[in-house]
């Protein structure tokens, strides 16, 4: 018989976002819940991108959760190595491993009307739960541009976060695709062993420099013996970041005096005019996410390495083609060309309680309640959803603000009793996203005139968070239950509306 499991909460991932779940899930009292991971141990983005050079770029003190504090950090800009196991020894400590159902990937999960729960479909078995809660991360499934000629490549092929290390790089030609972060950390650490690097670069990022350092043993000791120091640490990160937010949200203008200071970074490591006008961006720094790296700009400005402005363009045989028209025989091309973001891989395989898909309710752009409930979705919430992202701080500090709406949300279903569920209303998605839109216009991601993944098909930001994370903090603190509908089961057979009556209704809600 095909293997069935029922549990009050269904986690989806196991990165920050779906091991934080699971630890508050637990710190509220509910051990019913399972952990559903595709791969087959945890970490997300830091068991699936092991490139050479690998690192955070937000500061370890802050990029780690709150309540988990690691006064063991090498450095202050920590590699992928030690976050990773930092995750391990989060699931370990916590007591998630008995919750983790790893190799399960969900292939499809249903809301049942009836019987008010989720019918969830993975790779391993089914589930049912009654609340889903997604965390397959933003940045979780590669991008790889469609290129013509790419298929007849004749060398090896592979994308940043999926780095085939039994493939050596060492002495050969290699094309390095894009110059987003993942590929500014790769270029410097790769370009002293390849015999060439081509890096194709279609528009230029703004690069500052990174305060990276090792931690010393006096700060670690210190920061055992005496937590308030690391706690101390971390407020000072946090709150030179929140300082920070109001130039990129709302005095873009402001930002000028960063991009003079960007500029002086090109021109001390690259004295080459004609490579420095092509690594000097032409947008106001801040509208892409800013990098850091010491080593990037000096990697560049070496003989092993060409910069192609504009891009890639074609692939024939063993030779890539520019957009410039350039041709460079390679033996290797590594694309570091970001992930689908603003098109959630997740979304095509939720069906709601209307009978239609999370990709098809958000086939205009995506928009959720406080970046976590969904119009049509009952009792399903999602960590780092739309408009949750951050240009400037640690991501952590936004999935501990939607732990804190999962916790309220799951007592207030509880306080409610029964069957119940929480239907989030059509109009109050509608006033929360008109509310974060027209806050985006004056934004430096909207204004700065450039082109990012930020933005979707439509050219409307839905991943980023115009405000603080103070401010985020203070709107999810709890569930505001006007913002919901209480449906209730069981109910008389016969007195479920049809889909198609659903549909109208909530259609009509949201146009009022
Ligand atoms: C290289 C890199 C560096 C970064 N550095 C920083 C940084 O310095 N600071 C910062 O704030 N943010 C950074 N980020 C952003 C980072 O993605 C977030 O900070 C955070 O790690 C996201 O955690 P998550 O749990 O939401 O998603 P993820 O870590 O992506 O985890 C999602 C999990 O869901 C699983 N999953 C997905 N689909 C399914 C499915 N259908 N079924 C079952 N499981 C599924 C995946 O396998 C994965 O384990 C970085 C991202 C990348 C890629």
């Amino acid at each position: 018989m095909a293997k069935h499991e029922h549990v009050r909460v269904a986690v989806i991932g196991s990165g920050f976002g779906g091991l934080g779940a699971a630890v508050r899930l637990r710190r509220e009292g509910i051990t019913d819940f399972v952990v559903l991971e595709r791969a087959d141990s945890v970490g997300g983005t830091w068991r699936d991108n092991s490139y050479p050079g690998c690192a955070c770029d937000v500061p370890s003190h802050l990029y780690s959760f709150s309540f988990a504090p690691n006064p063991d950090w090498p450095r202050t800009f920590s590699g992928q190595r030690h976050i990773r196991a930092y995750l391990e020894h989060v699931a370990d400590t916590f007591g998630i491993r008995p919750h983790l159902r790893l190799n399960h990937e969900v292939l499809r999960m249903e809301w049942d009307a009836d019987e008010l729960r989720w019918r969830i479909e993975t790779s391993s078995g089914s589930f049912s739960a009654d609340v889903v809660v997604s965390a397959t991360g933003p940045l979780s499934d590669p991008k790889i541009p469609d290129i013509p000629g790419l298929d007849g490549f004749t060398g090896k092929v592979f994308h940043s976060a999926r780095w085939d290390h039994d493939y050596d790089l060492r002495g050969k030609r290699v094309a390095m695709v894009g110059t987003g972060a993942s590929a500014i950390q790769i270029v410097p650490a790769i370009q002293p062993d390849v015999a060439k690097l081509t890096l194709f670069q279609r528009t230029p990022p703004w690069v500052m420099p990174r305060m990276d350092r090792a931690i010393t043993g006096p700060e670690r000791w210190l920061h055992r013996k005496l937590p308030v120091t690391a706690a101390l640490r971390r407020g000072i990160l946090w709150g030179i970041r929140e300082l920070q937010v109001g130039a990129f949200t709302k005095h873009p203008g402001e930002l000028g005096l960063v991009e003079k200071l960007a500029k002086a970074n090109i021109a001390k490591s690259v004295k080459d005019p004609v490579l420095r006008a092509k690594l000097t961006p032409s947008y106001r720094i801040g509208c892409k996410r800013i990098l850091l790296s010491n080593a990037y700009y000096p990697a560049l400005a070496q003989p092993n390495v060409d910069v192609v402005a504009g891009g890639l363009k074609e692939v024939r045989g063993d030779v890539v083609v520019g957009s410039d028209g350039t041709e460079t025989e390679v033996d290797a091309i590594v694309f570091g060309t970001g992930f689908h973001v603003t098109d959630m891989p997740i979304a095509p395989r939720v069906i709601g309680a209307d009978g239609v898909s999370l990709a098809e309710a958000w086939k205009d752009g995506m928009e959720a309640l406080r970046g976590a409930t969904a119009a049509g979705f009952p009792n399903w919430m999602t960590i780092i959803g739309p408009n949750t992202g951050l240009g400037n701080s640690s991501m952590i500090l936004m999935i501990e603000s939607q732990l804190n709406y999962m916790a309220d949300y799951l007592r207030q279903l509880n306080v409610l009793g029964g069957r119940s569920a929480l239907a989030v209303r059509p109009s109050a998605v509608n006033a929360w996203n008109r509310k974060v839109q027209n806050r985006m216009e004056k934004t430096v991601w909207k204004a700065g005139g450039c082109d990012s993944w930020y933005l979707d098909a439509n050219g409307r930001n839905t991943t980023l968070w115009p405000g603080t994370t103070g401010e985020f903090r203070r709107e999810t603190r709890q569930v505001d239950l006007s913002e919901y509908e209480v449906v209730r089961a069981p109910k008389p057979v016969g007195a479920t509306p049809a889909p198609a009556a659903r549909r109208a209704a909530r259609k009509k809600e949201a146009a009022q």
